[in-house]
């Protein structure tokens, strides 16, 4: 097995649980969502119309994205940071809904898996369905709305009322976007993280594995 995909909306616990999933396996991990917010940040730095898809496809085709050790590079600039700014998370659903941007970023991260010689983790909204569709392991990660807001005031330090708007937002730009909208590929596992803590979700997915994949040893 060379890849597992973990997709779903914000606060479904994505970020926490490949990442937890990534180290008890050994493997590496991709976070897809923060090509998106690097290509974003480059396009409110380049000032361009974002929602204009040609202005917006003129400064992404001209970038490098990658992550090396956890870390987002923009060019070869560390941003992992300042793409986590309010301004970045807002304006990232708009730069993720032109199809000719998002091709641009597919091809790199299919590029960075395929460069690696350790399986990964990937995380994302369309990874099972349109990235890596082949994937032997496909988990969509769910919660009830009321504990994804709990969890992303928690993890922002902004009030419920406040991350409520946005994440609803958000979600329904992802979803109903007509570029690789965001759901469960067909063949995806659903699992719901409302009343279950992080390590609880990862040895259910780890359950989910062939015994030799668990105890593979490191490369
Ligand atoms: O996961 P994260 O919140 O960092 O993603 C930021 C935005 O990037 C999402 O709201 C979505 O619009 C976009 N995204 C996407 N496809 C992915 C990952 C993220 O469209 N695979």
């Amino acid at each position: 097995m060379n890849l597992i995909a973990v997709d779903g909306p914000g606060g479904a616990g994505k970020s926490t649980v490949s990442r937890k999933l990534a180290e008890r396996l050994g493997w590496l991990h991709l976070d897809t969502g923060a090509y998106y917010r690097a290509a974003t940040l480059a396009a409110l730095r380049a000032g361009v119309d974002l929602e204009d898809e040609d202005e917006v496809l003129e400064v992404v085709k001209l970038l490098r994205l990658r992550q090396e050790h956890g870390l987002m590079l923009l060019n070869g600039e560390a941003v992992s940071e300042e793409i986590r700014s309010a301004e970045v998370t807002a304006a990232a659903s708009t730069v993720a809904a032109h199809g000719r941007v998002r091709a641009v970023i597919v091809r790199q991260q299919r590029q960075w898996v395929a460069g690696q010689k350790q399986p990964v983790v990937v995380e994302g909204r369309d990874i099972g369905t349109v990235v890596f569709p082949a994937a032997e392991l496909k988990i969509w990660l769910e919660a009830s709305e009321s504990e994804r807001v709990r969890r992303r005031a928690e993890e922002t330090g902004q009030p419920e009322e406040e991350v409520e708007g946005d994440l609803a937002r958000r979600d329904h730009a992802d979803a109903s976007r007509a570029a690789s909208p965001s759901r469960p590929a067909a063949d995806a596992i659903r699992l719901d993280t409302t009343n279950l803590g992080v390590e609880a979700v990862v040895a259910r997915i780890v359950q989910m594995l062939p015994v030799d994949e668990v105890f593979r040893p490191p490369v």
